[in-house]
């Protein structure tokens, strides 16, 4: 029995004991290239001196302070930055620990806008299939990844799924992306009429999804119509950005891509890069005065909120972001390791589609090109591959995501915002070097 209750307990882990820019070192001196950021975490590799020297200065100053009790300065020049540059509307921010609490925090602040507005019968989530939105209870009854749920279906409540702008799989042939994204918004529209119009309180959706897919962007104008689903019955929109904001995108919030704004949204990954734990939740000014105008409480909270540390890490990610001009950087080579997976992977048997937007790109693995059927669940494919890559010293995010009800395989890519172009040209290798591999242990190449 291990000390530690690891992720996995049939499996041992190599010690990673050193970052260097976008290289894990483990403790035989082993170097792993970061092409997944972690879970799309790490955006400023494993050893930006400023967001070090920002823990450092911030821990001797003053660590923690509970925010019952105080504010500090970290957090409200953190929240300040990120309104700023917030989609219009959102107007305040509520600092959590990571994406899950950022998510709770997301649906409870639906919930008590509705009871402190007076429409405590909106109770009803719609979130979409294929979605991951966190694995604590609430969040899990949110996301639609029937893997990740099956076991504790019976305390997951609340909660209904509607198709995911899935272009790949849920396109129709020959339908345009207008027809495919108007029939997606008519399909929310029913399923809010199913429920009662006044009994919905929110919509749920990634913008860019990922942990189930592997960065599946929406079709054009899908979140306006969605928006405008919402609008007409008073239905919030909560979208979920823990891990395509932040940049990952080319833009800071990957809505700002799509015209519209939520009413809420969540972020947290590359906002602490992995140097602190950080996750937040952003409401509309609607949202904050309706509580403070009501009871001037919300009820919720966590003995983290806030962390000065963790708010000071996240200030100076966000500021190295701003002042290098990552942003740019990030739809530089994303454009460049697209292209360099297209020309890689274009024409490949088994990969079936390249997608994704910025840093934040994926391929979905097929049997056959032709029919899009996926391998056998059985085969673990996507867990095959993340073996091969890691042995040949390269980290990508294989997952295996739901189609149909069963699950398929995805690979997605996250790298940091600071690689050189010959560190894509190294994924691309060992990416192509690991698939290769894979797939000869669990198909003889077939
Ligand atoms: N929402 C989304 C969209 C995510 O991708 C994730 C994590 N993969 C979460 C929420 C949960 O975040 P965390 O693991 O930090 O709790």
């Amino acid at each position: 029995m291990s000390r530690v209750f690891h992720r996995s307990l049939r499996q041992s882990y190599p010690t990673a004991v050193a970052g260097e820019g976008p290289y894990i070192i483990d403790s035989d001196g082993r170097r792993y290239l970061d092409a997944c950021g972690g879970a799309a975490v790490s955006c400023l590799g494993h050893s930006a001196t400023e967001v070090i020297e920002a823990v450092q200065q911030q821990v001797q100053q003053l660590a923690y302070a509970h925010s019952s009790f105080f504010t500090t300065e970290p957090m409200e020049q953190l929240a300040e930055f990120l309104i700023d540059r917030a989609p219009e509307g959102l107007e305040s921010v509520y600092f959590v620990s990571g994406g899950s609490e950022a998510v709770e925090a997301a649906l409870k602040l639906a919930r008590q806008y509705f009871t402190e507005i007076g429409q405590p019968q909106r109770r009803h989530l719609i979130a979409r299939r294929q979605s991951y939105h966190g694995n604590t209870l609430g969040a899990l009854a949110t996301g639609g990844n029937l893997w990740r749920r099956a076991q504790f279906e019976p305390l997951l409540t609340g909660v209904s799924h509607v198709s995911p702008c899935y272009a790949y799989r849920e396109r129709l042939t020959g339908e345009s992306d207008d027809d495919f994204s108007t029939r997606l918004a008519k399909e929310l529209e029913d399923e809010i009429l199913r429920l009662g119009a006044d009994e919905v309180m929110a919509f749920v959706a990634e913008p860019v999804v990922g942990a189930t897919l592997g960065a599946v962007p929406p079709v054009a104008g899908y979140f306006r119509k969605v928006r405008e689903v919402c609008d007409r019955y008073g239905v919030l929109l909560i979208l979920d950005e823990v891990m395509c904001g932040m940049g990952r995108t080319g833009t800071l919030f990957a809505v700002e891509q799509e015209g519209i704004s939520p009413d809420i949204t969540t972020i947290a990954k590359g906002l602490g890069a992995g140097y602190q734990p950080i996750g937040a939740t952003l409401v509309s000014g609607k949202i904050y005065r309706a509580i403070e105008e009501g009871s001037g409480f919300f009820q919720h909270g966590h003995t983290y909120i806030g962390h000065a540390t963790a708010c000071a890490a996240a200030l100076a990610v966000q500021r190295t972001i701003e002042e290098k001009q990552l942003l740019a950087r990030v739809r530089e080579l994303g454009a460049g390791l697209e292209a360099r997976l297209r020309e890689r992977f274009g024409a490949h048997p088994h990969i079936g589609d390249i997608r994704g937007r910025g840093l934040f790109l994926g391929l979905e693995l097929v049997r056959d090109r032709d029919t899009r059927v996926a391998f056998d669940p059985a085969l673990k494919l996507h867990a095959v591959i993340k073996k091969a890559a890691m042995a040949n010293g390269l980290m990508c995010y294989p997952m295996g995501g739901t189609i149909d009800g069963q699950r398929g395989d995805h690979i997605l890519l996250a790298p940091p915002f600071i690689l050189e172009e010959f560190h894509l040209d190294e994924v691309v290798d060992k990416l192509d070097t690991a698939i290769g591999s894979a797939l000869k242990t669990v198909c003889g190449g077939n």
